[in-house]
């Protein structure tokens, strides 16, 4: 099973991709609909919002008047608190009970208009947010649902902006043009990341990486990978210790393969295995063949790690998990910090990588280009080093 969190602004186009990604088989969970369905006739949730605020909220057949209770929370944040503390725990209840009764092979969408705004983007494996211009948005929700312009602007206003939601996107469906383009964009979705991922998760099988192409610095590594790195520590929870964007990508201005590398901390490997399923849960998958470093210098004792990586076809992750304070955990910090800090030692290290790209930049599965680099971080452990000494470095958390 995967959950997709769908979330955008009103009138952006949600409930239009959430019903063509039914089409294609998704299990939708739609919490606006849930929010109604708590507070329905005979409804416990009706019942404690009665309770809460009188029977001035029931219109003359029991049912809730949602207009009389919108006024009474409107420009009262206590009132409005109160009423997202009865309706929300029911909507998570029901989330619930739906996604456990899901086929285990389900892509389950949920579509949660708030969802940046609540802070729940780090515990999906993929976001996916539809976007529109709110010009474009004012002129749907005018026309096409009948709403008062006003209204239409002032709702728009209230939710989170474009960055925000940039910020948490996996996936962005722009949806300013014509429906058919959107449609497009959700079909592609759907087959060629949504299926698979599922079923990588499904069958604990990370993407492989392919051969090893260096490509130019992409400016959005360093948000990808604070996004990233928030699923991460939700996943690890409090076994987790920091999670640290490490490897090329890490590195501003760095042509590098195109992979993010994330360093997870923990206490000791037992908590490692103690949230192996959660963090494949998450969307990464552990690789079990793979359970230690190549010590530096080589031929030292190997470093002992768990090793996971991403089971989204969309964005290959190689996720690290040591033991903070061992070795390999400061030996991953200090090359980034280093590399960060040094030019030359950038352009040096560049140089190796081109090298190797050249030699084995075809071989299927990049291994080889790996031994190829290696001999170099032997070589430039003394220096870096020195380094940390003459700026007394210490490795961080993060
Ligand atoms: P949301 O669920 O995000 O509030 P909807 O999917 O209901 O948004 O879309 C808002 C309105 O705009 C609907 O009437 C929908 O049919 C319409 N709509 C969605 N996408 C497009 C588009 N690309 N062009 C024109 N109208 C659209």
């Amino acid at each position: 099973m995967l959950r997709a969190g769908l979330t955008g602004g009103i009138g952006s186009g949600k409930s239009t991709v959430a019903r063509r990604l039914v089409r294609h088989g998704a299990v939708l969970v739609d919490s606006d609909v849930l929010a109604r369905e708590v507070v329905a006739p005979g409804t416990e949730g009706l019942a404690e919002v009665v309770a809460a605020f009188g029977p001035e909220v029931l219109d003359a057949e029991g049912a809730l008047d949602r207009p009389a209770l919108a006024a009474v929370v409107f420009g009262d944040p206590g009132a409005r608190e109160r009423l997202n503390g009865i309706v929300h725990p029911l909507v998570r209840r029901r989330s619930a009970e739906l996604i456990a009764a899901a086929p285990a092979d389900a892509v389950v969408v949920q579509d949660i208009p708030l969802l940046v705004e609540g802070g729940m983007a780090a515990l999906f494996p993929l976001v996916v947010v539809v976007h529109a211009d709110p010009e474009e948005r004012v002129r749907r929700l005018v026309e096409l649902r009948g709403m008062p312009e006003a209204d239409a602007r002032a709702r728009i206003a209230a939710q989170a902006g474009d960055d925000l939601r940039r910020a948490a996107a996996d996936v962005w469906l722009e949806n300013t043009g014509a429906p058919a383009e959107l449609e497009a964009a959700v079909d592609a979705l759907w087959s060629g990341r949504l299926v698979p991922f599922e079923e990588n998760v499904r069958m604990r099988r990370p993407v492989r990486g392919g051969p090893a192409r260096l490509v130019e610095p992409d400016p959005e590594w360093a948000a990808q990978a604070a996004r990233l790195a928030a699923r991460v520590a939700a996943a690890a929870g409090e076994r987790g210790r920091g999670v640290a964007h490490t490897g090329s990508t890490g590195v501003p201005g760095l042509p590098a393969k195109d992979v993010i590398d994330l360093q997870l901390g923990v206490d000791s490997l037992a908590d490692a295995d103690a949230i192996r399923d959660a963090l494949r849960d998450a969307g990464f998958p552990r690789r079990p063949e793979i359970d230690h470093d190549n010590a530096k210098p080589t031929g030292s004792a190997p470093w002992p790690e768990r090793y996971h990586a991403s089971a989204d076809p969309g964005r290959p992750v190689h996720l690290h998990v040591r033991e903070v304070g061992s070795p390999g955990w400061r030996h991953a910090l200090l090359f980034r910090d280093w590399l960060r800090a040094d030019a030359d030692a950038r352009a040096e290290y560049l140089a190796v990588e081109r090298e190797a790209e050249a030699r084995y930049g075809d071989d299927p599965n990049g291994l080889r280009y790996s031994e190829y680099t290696e001999p170099w971080f032997d070589a430039a452990l003394p220096r870096a080093e020195s380094w940390a000494a003459s700026c007394a470095w210490s490795p961080s958390l993060h």
